[in-house]
């Protein structure tokens, strides 16, 4: 069975209101006959006007973040049944911004992961090794911690719902990008862990790993052709609809 390959943007703390309802305007009609999924995580205040503009249309629509406490003492978290009840479908979980600025851990990604899930909603899983990891020659060991125990209490039933998103840190956002084969060895290793976890045709079928950082319009085709490669997570590129498209049509 082949893997759907998947391109997410992610606009990060970007877009208020007007530019979401033009970004997202000029969007539709391009990616309207897109044969991949197509999803735009936007901020909270972002999300209500990009599910409505997105009704009927093939652009599925995501949360940069989300809590793990159904409700409670949370100041300024957001749970998953409130992006449920807003018709929000995804959710990115452990973003290296979350990780290294806002104190996420292994742990409470995996807290976040399992909450998403039980509501109902997709998870896009960013994993990834910063540049003192690579040097230290530990990026196996450091996207194998990540991904295992993001896993825990994940049952096999939800592999279709959650998509891993490969991304070293040192790409993001700085216009280097990890060459198409270092990024599918990376990703070859996330999936054989995989394999050991779940089963090899799960591993196969089912998981859905993207590679992101820096990838654009130039590189997208590059990296996408590359075995293991499904998919994109797109941070700059995806605030511009012209650039985005040519990711989406890699
Ligand atoms: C990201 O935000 O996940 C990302 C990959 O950003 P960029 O494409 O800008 O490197």
């Amino acid at each position: 069975m082949a893997r759907k390959p998947i391109i997410a943007g992610n606009w990060k703390m970007n877009n208020n209101i007007a530019q979401t309802k033009a970004l997202i305007t000029d969007l539709i009609p391009l990616v309207a006959d897109a044969k991949c999924d197509v999803v735009i995580c936007t901020p909270y205040t972002s999300l209500a006007t990009a599910v409505e503009m997105c009704k009927g249309t093939n652009i599925k629509v995501g949360a940069e973040n989300v809590h793990w406490a159904e409700k409670g003492a949370f100041t300024g978290e957001i749970s998953a049944n409130m992006l449920v009840e807003l018709g929000v479908e995804y959710a990115i979980v452990g973003h290296s911004e979350r990780r290294t600025y806002f104190g996420e851990t292994d742990k409470t990604v995996n807290q976040r992961v399992k909450a998403a899930l039980a509501a109902g909603l997709k998870v896009i899983l960013c994993v990834g090794e910063t540049l003192e990891e690579r040097e230290a020659g530990i990026t196996a060991e450091v996207v194998r911690r990540q991904t295992k125990i993001a896993f825990t209490d994940v049952a096999k039933e939800d592999l279709e719902n959650v998509v891993i998103a490969y991304e070293p840190v040192w790409a993001i956002g700085t216009g280097k990008t990890a060459t198409a084969q270092d990024a599918n060895d990376t990703i070859k290793i996330i999936r054989d862990l995989m394999a050991e976890l779940y089963c090899p045709k799960c591993a196969e079928n089912l998981v859905r790993i993207q590679y992101g950082g820096s990838m654009n319009a130039k590189n997208a085709s590059e990296l996408m052709a590359m075995p293991e490669i499904d998919g994109g997570l797109i941070g700059g590129a995806s605030l511009k609809a012209e650039d985005f498209n040519k990711v989406v049509h890699f």
